[in-house]
């Protein structure tokens, strides 16, 4: 899980769930990858056939997921989950490859994660619904060749840039999932506010979409932590001040920004004086992975203008000083 520093009492997995649309016209935003994918679905459903395979690239929580099991239900069949992570050789595609039906999805999360030596397999699965695979070594290696179903595989990425170009041009639909306006996140988090039965005003709901980071993961986590506090101190009611005061709580401040955040901006301001600085730098400094920086909290801090990436490293802007309220370097 990602992005939130917080996360409140229950699982936040299983919270996950009870939010995430079901259909197509349940989720907001993204008009126009649904008006897309509404017309390749009726036309592979108009075939008969399975639907081409699906590239979706963009920052964690934005629905990638979301998207990979809506779909399915759009096309009246079923979903197997796998993770790149977990494929590490090509014997971990068997499972799923032997267990699709006609029609059905395989859904491969962060697929930049799949090693080469397996990537090749999913080359003729995609292409020809078939995978040869190789078994032992020298004189006990033996070949066995599969049948396919034909099938529909989705694929989810943060890094679009770290798939191959062979992958990457063997998905016939390529979307990519940009950030949510604070309209579409407010909207989100009233339609959520109602499946809650949660009580919440419009300057509440409005306050929380602004301090979500874009992203509907993050208003639905912020969502379930306001909630639970106007339960304990202002009788169930979410008013604008139990939005601020219960935010403000859990450190998120007015940009959205939680405690990694500001981190990443005070390492960067105070340490490497502004930047230029390597991410490696960085992430040592401040004792966290690169990955985790690079896809969970810069892009957020690139989108609003907080730091710029040169040639020569990071850097932060002028904005970026003034929300830490620290002067500006000479
Ligand atoms: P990751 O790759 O990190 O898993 P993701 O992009 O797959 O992230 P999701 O898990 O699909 O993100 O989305 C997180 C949560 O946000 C979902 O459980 C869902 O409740 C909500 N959500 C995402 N996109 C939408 C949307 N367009 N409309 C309504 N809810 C959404």
């Amino acid at each position: 899980d990602s992005g939130d520093g917080f996360s409140g009492g229950d699982s936040a997995g299983e919270r996950d769930v009870q939010l995430r649309p079901r259909r197509l016209d349940e989720m907001v935003g993204q008009r126009d990858v649904i008006e897309r994918l509404k017309i390749a679905i009726d036309a592979a459903r108009g075939r008969d056939e399975p639907l081409g395979h699906i590239l979706f690239d963009g920052p964690p929580g934005l629905g990638k997921t979301t998207f990979a099991t809506v779909i399915p239900a759009e096309m009246g069949t079923t979903v197997q989950m796998a993770n790149g992570a977990g494929l590490s050789a090509p014997k971990d595609l068997l499972p799923y490859l032997t267990n699709v039906s006609e029609k059905s999805v395989l859904f491969i999360d962060e697929i930049h994660r799949v090693p080469k030596s397996v990537e090749e397999y999913l080359y003729t699965a995609m292409e020809d619904f078939r995978i040869d695979i190789v078994l032992g070594e020298g004189v006990n290696a033996r070949t066995l060749n599969f049948e396919l179903q034909p099938f529909t595989l989705i694929g989810a990425t943060t890094r679009a840039g770290m798939l191959s170009a062979p992958l990457r041009d063997r998905f016939q639909i390529r979307e990519h999932l940009g950030w949510y306006s604070k309209d579409q996140l407010r909207e989100l988090v009233q339609r959520n506010a109602r499946k809650l039965t949660i009580k919440i005003d419009e300057a509440a709901a409005g306050e929380i979409a602004k301090r979500s980071r874009s992203t509907p993961r993050l208003a639905n986590n912020r969502l379930h932590w306001v909630r639970d506090y106007a339960q304990i101190k202002a009788k169930g009611d979410v008013t604008l001040g139990v939005a601020r005061d219960s935010l403000d709580m859990i450190g998120i401040d007015s940009l959205g920004l939680d405690k990694q955040d500001r981190n990443y901006l005070d390492t960067l301001i105070r340490v490497f004086a502004g930047g230029p600085s390597g991410l490696e730098a960085i992430a040592h400094t401040m004792n966290v992975s690169s990955d985790t920086l690079e896809d969970e909290v810069e892009p957020f801090l690139l989108r609003s203008e907080l730091i710029v990436r040169t040639r020569r490293g990071r850097m932060a802007t002028a904005k970026a000083f003034e929300h830490l309220k620290l002067p500006l370097q000479p």
